[in-house]
């Protein structure tokens, strides 16, 4: 057995449910509704056996960066829920891709993952449109923002983003569903909530517009608290839930 899969699975089962602990009293202390922010639990740089030991107490949604790295893992974790789902009809695990997306990448993400949070440019997503196999749903997308000029961390201008969304809206094999941001990391809280306001203020223009969606994917482990108290409806949270990553 793995590290993951033995005594290292109760340390990583505990911080699970700290994370979740985390959310729940930041809904409570703004007054949203408990239940109303999702936990994506990003799993780059960990392994198989850590996200089936998360899969088995509940989490469902895994992030992830590299798609070279995320096809081998996706495959071994699937292989190995689906046995269990079929003994226990428990529900399948979902994949998100929230890394950085060039448009001679997209056909493995089209093909393998339920969710993109990081389209940043039509291209991209007339391709992932396009690739998305016939015979699977809609592939669930968000649109990238960069509120902090961070042009390295990719995402397009608040300006660009409604445009983005319309287009995004009508094609056939995507299916928008909200905005994703990434600002500058910050200690004060009140420099992140300044920049969550703005992702929110780019989701709430949209919407105005007449694009329904439903996702603000905004908050990691250092601001979730903060991305909550904004309207954060998905949290992506890495580190507070896997450890300190090796080099990513
Ligand atoms: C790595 C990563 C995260 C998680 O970051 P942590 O600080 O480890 O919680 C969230 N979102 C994106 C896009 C990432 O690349």
């Amino acid at each position: 057995m793995s590290p993951a899969a033995t005594d290292g699975g109760a340390a990583l089962r505990a911080r699970h449910a700290a994370v979740i602990a985390r959310i729940d009293a930041a809904l409570a202390a703004c007054g949203r509704a408990p239940g109303s922010v999702r936990l994506l639990a990003v799993s780059k740089t960990f392994g198989a056996d850590a996200v089936l030991a998360l899969a088995q107490c509940g989490q469902r949604a895994f992030g992830e960066n590299y798609v070279q790295e995320a096809l081998a893992k996706m495959a071994a974790v699937n292989d190995r829920w689906a046995l269990r789902a079929n003994e226990r009809s428990e529900a399948p695990i979902e994949w998100h891709y929230i890394g950085p997306l060039q448009s001679n990448k997209t056909r493995p993400v089209a093909e393998h993952f339920q969710w993109v949070h990081s389209v940043d440019r039509e291209r991209v997503a007339r391709r992932l449109s396009e690739q998305r196999p016939a015979a699977l749903p809609p592939l669930q997308v968000c649109v990238q923002v960069d509120v902090s000029g961070e042009a390295s961390k990719g995402g397009c201008t608040p300006e660009e983003a409604p445009a983005l969304a319309q287009a995004i809206a009508a094609m056939p094999r995507l299916r928008l569903r909200g905005v994703m941001a990434i600002p500058a990391p910050s200690d004060d809280v009140a420099t992140q909530r300044a920049q969550f306001a703005r992702v929110r203020a780019v989701w709430e223009t949209i919407r105005a517009s007449g694009v329904p969606m439903d996702t603000l994917s905004m908050g990691m482990s250092g601001d979730l608290e903060a991305a909550i108290a904004e309207g954060a409806t998905v949290v992506r949270v890495g580190t507070a839930v896997f450890g300190v990553r090796g080099t990513d």
